[in-house]
C-alpha cells in the first residue's frame, strides 16, 4: 500500500508541476520531422499542420510522403515539404537537415522518430541486421542532432527523441531494436547534461513509449502478447506537447513510468511478469 500511495503521489505532484502548453506557441514553427511517412510520424506532421507550424518531413516513400505533405497543407500547415531518404546512407542524414534548414531558414524543433523494419522473435545471431538498425535508429540520430545544433541553439529550440520503454528495460524478442533504444537514452540522456552544463539554449526531451497501435507494431505483437496498445494519435499529441513546454522526459502511456520504477526495486517480479506476458512454447 505504501508503495502504491508513494507512486500515485509522485505521478500525481509530476503532473500538476508540469509546465502548461500553449498552442499558439506553434504557429509558425519550423519542425523537421522523420519517420512522418506512417505510424506516430505522421499523426505528428498532422497536429503539427493543425497547430499551423511549418513542416518538413522525411522517410523512404516518396509517394506517401508527397501525399501526407498534402494532407498537413489541407490540415492548415504554413508550410509542408517532404524529403525522402534512407537513414542507413552516411550522408543523408545532414542533407535532409540541411534541406529544412535551406527551406525553412533555420529549425524550431527537431523530432527524430525514425525506425527501420526488424525482426520479431529469439535472437538468431543476425550481427549485420544489428549492425544496419544501429544506423538507422541510432547513428542518424546523432549525425542530424549534431547538424541542427547551430540553429536550434540560435532559436531556442527543441530536440526531441522518440524512445521506448524498451530502451530501458530489456525484454525477448527485440534484441536489436532494444539496443538502438538504450544507445538512444544514454547518449541523449548524457547531452541533456553537457547542454545543461554549458548553459545551452537548446531543450532536449526523451519520450519512452509503451505499445502503441501503429501497422507496423501491431502486425508483430499480434497474437504473441496482450499487452494494451495505445492510440497514435494520442502518443503523437504528448510527444509535441512535451518538446513544446521543453519538459526532459516523456512517459506514455503514463504507467510505462511506474514500470521503470518497479522494476529497479523489484528485478524478480518484473522479470516473472516480463517473460510470461509473450505466448511462447520452446
Ligand atoms: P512505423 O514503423 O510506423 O514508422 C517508421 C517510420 O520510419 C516510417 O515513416 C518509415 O517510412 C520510416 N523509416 C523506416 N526505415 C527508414 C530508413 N531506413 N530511413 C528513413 N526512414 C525510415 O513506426 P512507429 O510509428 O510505430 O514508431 C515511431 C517511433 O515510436 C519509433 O521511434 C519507435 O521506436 C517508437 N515507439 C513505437 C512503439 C510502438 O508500439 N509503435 C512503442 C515504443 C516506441 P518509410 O518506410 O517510408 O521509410
Amino acid at each position: 500500500k505504501i508503495l502504491i500511495g508513494s507512486i500515485l503521489a509522485a505521478y500525481l505532484a509530476m503532473k500538476w508541476t508540469a509546465p502548461s502548453f500553449h498552442p499558439e506557441s506553434l504557429k509558425g514553427a519550423r519542425v523537421l520531422v522523420t519517420g512522418a511517412s506512417s505510424g506516430i510520424g505522421e499523426q505528428m506532421a498532422y497536429h503539427y499542420a493543425r497547430f499551423g507550424a511549418q513542416i518538413v518531413i522525411t522517410a523512404r516513400r516518396e509517394k506517401v510522403l508527397q501525399q501526407v505533405s498534402f494532407k498537413c497543407l489541407s490540415l492548415g500547415a504554413q508550410k509542408a515539404l517532404y524529403i525522402p531518404a534512407d537513414m542507413a546512407n552516411e550522408s543523408d542524414p545532414d542533407r535532409v537537415v540541411d534541406f529544412a534548414l535551406e527551406k525553412l531558414g533555420g529549425l524550431d524543433y527537431l523530432v527524430l522518430n525514425h525506425i527501420g523494419p526488424t525482426t520479431f522473435g529469439m535472437w538468431e545471431g543476425d550481427v549485420e541486421h544489428t549492425r544496419w538498425l544501429m544506423k538507422v535508429n541510432f547513428l542518424s540520430y546523432i549525425q542530424m542532432a549534431w547538424r541542427a545544433l547551430p540553429s536550434l541553439e540560435q532559436s531556442k529550440g527543441s530536440l526531441v527523441v522518440v524512445s521506448s520503454l524498451l530502451g530501458k528495460m530489456p525484454n525477448p524478442f527485440t534484441l536489436p531494436y532494444s539496443s538502438t533504444k538504450f544507445a538512444l537514452n544514454g547518449f541523449f540522456g548524457s547531452l541533456y547534461h553537457e547542454l545543461a552544463m554549458k548553459k545551452s539554449n537548446v531543450s532536449i526531451s526523451i519520450c519512452t513509449l509503451g505499445l502503441i497501435d501503429t501497422d507496423s507494431a501491431m502486425d508483430k505483437v499480434r497474437g504473441v502478447t496482450n499487452i494494451p496498445a495505445y492510440p497514435a494519435t494520442e502518443a503523437a499529441l504528448n510527444i509535441i506537447i512535451t518538446g513544446a513546454t521543453r519538459q526532459l522526459d516523456l512517459y506514455y502511456p503514463w504507467f510505462t513510468q511506474v514500470i521503470t520504477l518497479i522494476k529497479d526495486w523489484s528485478p524478480s517480479i518484473t522479470n516473472y511478469f516480463i517473460q510470461n506476458s509473450y505466448n511462447y512454447i520452446p
